[in-house]
């Protein structure tokens, strides 16, 4: 019997952090390749509603709702803080993501220690 647990769906976790990468590097290497970059990242957000996977909040924040493109600051949005809320303003779609900025040591529950439960080593032992 081995100590290595099993990772559910980690094919599809593998693919999708690659897919997130590659969109990520295409469209901040080359702005022509916007529509590749769109790509990747829609087929990441397809496979993660296939697998039944959350993708990370930092992801969802950063993926446009509208056209799914990758929204980084001065590329593919813009970014502008009015009465204490933060406006994205995505370049390609004009689709506007609002979130509140009052509490400036507000964490998401994901990034913060008591949702850590289990430290998973999953890289096999020689
Ligand atoms: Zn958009």
């Amino acid at each position: 019997m081995s100590n290595i647990k099993k990772c559910a769906g980690k094919e599809s976790l593998q693919r999708m952090n690659y897919l997130l990468q590659l969109a990520n590097q295409l469209i901040t290497q080359n702005k022509s390749s916007y529509i590749a970059s769109l790509q990747y990242t829609n087929l990441m957000i397809n496979i993660s509603k296939k697998a039944v996977q959350r993708l990370d909040i930092d992801i969802k924040r950063n993926t446009c709702k509208g056209c799914r493109s990758i929204l980084i600051p001065g590329i593919t949005s813009k970014i502008r803080i009015k009465k204490k809320k933060m406006n994205v303003h995505c370049l390609n779609c004009s689709t506007l993501k609002i979130f509140e900025v009052k509490n400036p040591d507000y964490l998401p529950w994901s990034q913060k220690n008591e949702s850590l439960v289990e430290i998973i080593n999953y890289t096999p032992h020689r």
